[in-house]
């Protein structure tokens, strides 16, 4: 059986990856596409190879579709998602699931009522490197882990700077662009979660609006670990990277905080230098490999709707943190879920 998808939003990243991940599939189809506007939507639907454009979500939703992966603007993706888990279509809904944690928590309530799987497309969770580093972590190999540090600022491409740097009622900002990706991975390769944050933002002269630029936080871990990160659109030059240092060795991975499966991962202990060997599947392929498996009932999807409630809970505390000064702590209020 395959899993026909709707798009909701004629969006970049859907043009750049996700549509080849989702055809990459050996039961994935392309039903139909969704844009606000009906002329956009026809001229993606011809440019990409998708049979039908749309210019309404009850007609989307009306159609013969299994799921639908929303790529709008961050300000849109709590309407849509509660619109479709209420049809009964399976979302995979990009990040941040919203602009609040308070409704991501009723998108991940709505899905569960619908009884549909609801993931959030975290790609970097599903990078070969992140999940090398993560069973290195886990078997004990770097000991107690420490402290880590995660460098993902990076130069905001022209064809990107748009609503993310103008329009905070579309979600702009670098915060909700990218900390909460680090947010997530930082949870996803230390199997921790974050218990509070200080942060600084700045404006560096691309974003406007009172929209932040360039960010760095420091995180407490509940396991006591502390990190840092970086998140910037304005830094044409520096290079990506995740480390996390141990009581017995430390793991150190360069340009991996990117949307290809790239980059390396160093293993240094007291017996010396290893390069983790790791697999180089496409990671937006690999997620979406996991939501069809998901929506066959087999295991969730590799960012649960949770996962998206953390990661913006998390960035939620670091703006909270830029504005105020202070130390802000992080609280997705699952317990009040269930
Ligand atoms: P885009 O700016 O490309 O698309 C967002 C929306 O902008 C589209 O839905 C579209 O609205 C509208 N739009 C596009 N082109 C035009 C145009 N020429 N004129 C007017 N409106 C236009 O955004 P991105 O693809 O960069 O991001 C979309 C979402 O995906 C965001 O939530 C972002 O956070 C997330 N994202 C996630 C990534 C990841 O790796 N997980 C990477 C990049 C983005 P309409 O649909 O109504 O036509």
């Amino acid at each position: 059986m395959s899993v026909k998808w709707g798009l909701i939003g004629a969006s970049t990243i859907a043009r750049q990856f996700m549509i080849d991940a989702i055809r990459a599939q050996p039961d994935g189809e392309i039903a139909a596409v969704m844009s606000s506007s009906a002329e956009r939507a026809t001229a993606y639907a011809r440019e990409n190879g998708i049979p039908a454009a749309v210019s309404n979500l009850d007609a989307l939703l009306g159609s013969d579709i299994d799921a639908v992966y929303i790529s709008t603007t961050n300000e849109l993706h709590f309407e849509q998602a509660l619109a479709a888990a209420k049809a009964g279509k399976h979302v995979l809904c990009e990040k941040p699931l919203a602009l609040t944690s308070d409704d991501a928590r009723k998108m991940v309530a709505s899905a569960k009522e619908a009884g549909i799987v609801l993931g959030t497309n975290h790609h970097l969770r599903n990078a070969g490197a992140h999940r090398a580093m993560r069973d290195a972590v886990a078997a004990g190999r770097i000991g107690n882990p420490i402290a880590a540090r995660v460098f993902h600022s990076v130069y905001l491409p022209e064809n990107l700077q748009g609503w993310r740097i103008a329009r905070p009622e579309a979600g702009g900002g670098v915060v909700l662009d990218i900390t909460v990706h680090d947010a997530d991975t930082l949870r996803f390769v230390l199997g921790d979660d974050p218990v509070e944050v200080s942060a600084f933002t700045q404006s560096a002269g691309m974003a406007g609006s009172g929209l932040e630029d360039g960010a760095m936080c420091v995180w407490r871990f509940k396991s006591g670990l502390i990190a840092q990160s970086h998140e910037g659109f304005t830094t044409r030059f520096a290079d990506t990277g995740f480390e996390v240092h141990g009581s017995q060795g430390s793991l150190i991975a360069r340009n991996v905080m990117t949307q290809q499966p790239a980059g390396s991962v160093l293993l240094r202990t007291a017996s010396g230098e290893e390069r983790l060997s790791f697999d180089r599947e496409n990671l937006y392929a690999r997620s979406v490999r996991g939501f069809h498996a998901a929506v066959r009932g087999e295991g969730q999807p590799s960012a649960t709707g949770e996962d998206g409630i953390w990661s913006l809970a998390a960035a939620e505390a670091a703006l909270q943190s830029a504005a105020s000064g202070k130390t802000v702590k992080i609280d997705p209020k699952l317990g009040s879920m269930n």
